[in-house]
C-alpha cells in the first residue's frame, strides 16, 4: 500500500517563496512508487487550495500554485483525500516557514484533527518562532548566548528615546534589530549608531509588534542538524561563509555569494561543545522530528547559540539536508526518516 502524504506549502508568511522551493524539492525526492503526494497550496492571502494527486516530480514551482483551484477549509484536512481514495492521509508534511506554519498554529490544528505530522509539535514550534521566548528558555537551560533586550511596539511608540537608551546600555553597538517572530533574515538590520538604530526599529516593527535587539558579535556561523524524538542525534557541523555584511535574505536565497562549508573546519573539542549545546537546545524547547541549531563561534572558541529553526529550509541549496547528506543520510532517506519519526511520535501519543 502506498502511503498518502499531504504536503502543505506556500503560506501567508514572508517566506512563501522559500516554502514553494522546498515543496518542489521534496516532491522531487520522494519515492513515487512508495508515496502518493497530495499537495495543498496556501496562498499569500491565506487561502487553502487543494491540488491534484501528484504521481511524479514537478518541473517548476509554478505547477504547485493552484490559484484558481478548489478552496478548502483548513480543518477539512482529515476528510480531504480525493474521492475514490480509501481513508485519510497517512501523514501531513507541513513545509511552511515563519508565522502561520512554523509557529505552532498549523501544528495545533493537526493535533485537534489527530493527524500525524512531520516535525515539531505546538510548543516547540511556537517557542522556536519567538526569538525572545526561545532565548529565555535557552538562558534557563544554561546555554551561552549574546546579550539581548526586547520591546513591544506600543511601548516604543510612547517612549522611543528610552528604548534606544536601554539598547545602548544593554547591548551597545554594533547590534542586531530583529522582529521577534520571523525567519530568513526578513526585517533584520545591523546598527552601528543611533540613527541606524531608529531606522531599524521602524523597519522591524513593520513585521511584528515585538522586536529583539542583540549584541552584535564577530564570529563564525556554524550550524548543526538535529533529528529524533526522545533520543535526538546531531549531524556533522557546517559553516556559512558570507561575503555580505551579514547572512541576509538575499544571501540566503538569491545570490551565490554564500558558501556552505561541510564539514566545518573545527576542532573535535568545539564540535563536542556544539553537539552538547544543540541537544540541550532541542530538549529546552521540547523539540521533536528535526531542528537546525545555529551557533556563533568566536575566535576564542566560545560557542554561543543563536537560534534553532524548527522547519529549516529544504531546498537543494539548504544547509539542513546537506548536513545530513554528509552524515550518511541522503535527501530521500532524510525525508523517510522524518516521516518515520512523525508516525512514531503520533503512535506514542495514542
Ligand atoms: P533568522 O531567524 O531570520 O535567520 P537570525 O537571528 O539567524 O535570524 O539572523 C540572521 C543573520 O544575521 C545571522 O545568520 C547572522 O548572519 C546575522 N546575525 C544575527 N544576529 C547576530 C548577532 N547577534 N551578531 C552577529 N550577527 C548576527
Ligand atoms: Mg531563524
Ligand atoms: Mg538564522
Amino acid at each position: 500500500m502506498k502511503k498518502k502524504i499531504c504536503l502543505l506549502y506556500g503560506g501567508k508568511s514572508a517566506e512563501h517563496q522559500v516554502s514553494l522551493q522546498t515543496a518542489k524539492a521534496v516532491i522531487q525526492a520522494l519515492d513515487h512508487q512508495k508515496y502518493d503526494i497530495y499537495p495543498i497550496f496556501i496562498t499569500t492571502e491565506g487561502n487553502w487550495i487543494k491540488g491534484p494527486l501528484l504521481t511524479g516530480p514537478v518541473e517548476t514551482v509554478k505547477q504547485l500554485e493552484f490559484h484558481g483551484g478548489e478552496k478548502m477549509a483548513p480543518n477539512a484536512l482529515s476528510t480531504s483525500v480525493s474521492e475514490g481514495e480509501q481513508g485519510g492521509y497517512d501523514v501531513i508534511f507541513p513545509l511552511l516557514h515563519g508565522p502561520n506554519g512554523e509557529d505552532g498554529t498549523v501544528q495545533g490544528m493537526l493535533e485537534l484533527l489527530n493527524l500525524p505530522y512531520v516535525g515539531n509539535g505546538v510548543l516547540a514550534s511556537s517557542a522556536g518562532m519567538d526569538k525572545v521566548i526561545m532565548k529565555n528558555l535557552f538562558a534557563q537551560a544554561g546555554l551561552d548566548q549574546v546579550k539581548y533586550v526586547s520591546f513591544i511596539r506600543s511601548i516604543w511608540e510612547k517612549k522611543p528615546e528610552a528604548c534606544y537608551r536601554e539598547v545602548e546600555e544593554k547591548t551597545g553597538y554594533p547590534c542586531f534589530v530583529k522582529p521577534a517572530n520571523l525567519g530568513s533574515s526578513v526585517g533584520i538590520s545591523k546598527c552601528t549608531n543611533r540613527e541606524e538604530l531608529e531606522a531599524a526599529f521602524k523597519e522591524a516593527f513593520q513585521y511584528d509588534r515585538k522586536i529583539i535587539i542583540e549584541e552584535g558579535v564577530t564570529a563564525r556561523e556554524i550550524e548543526l542538524g538535529v533529528i529524533g524524538n526522545d533520543d535526538p542525534k546531531c549531524s556533522v557541523a557546517g559553516e556559512i561563509v558570507s561575503k555580505k555584511n551579514f547572512y541576509d535574505y538575499k544571501a540566503k536565497y538569491e545570490d551565490g555569494d554564500t558558501a556552505l562549508i561541510i564539514p566545518a573546519d573545527i576542532s573535535e573539542e568545539v564540535y563536542k561543545k556544539l553537539t552538547e549545546a544543540a541537544i540541550t537546545a532541542f530538549k529546552a524547547l521540547d523539540c521533536s522530528g528535526l531542528v537546525r541549531a545555529d551557533f556563533f563561534v568566536t575566535k576564542e572558541n566560545r560557542v554561543m547559540i543563536n537560534e534553532v529553526n524548527t522547519m529549516p529550509g529544504f531546498t537543494p541549496f539548504s544547509m539542513f539536508p546537506l548536513l545530513w547528506k554528509h552524515s550518511g543520510l541522503d535527501y530521500p532517506q532524510l525525508i523517510e526518516k522524518l516521516i518515520e519519526l512523525a508516525l512514531e511520535r503520533h503512535a506514542e501519543k495514542q
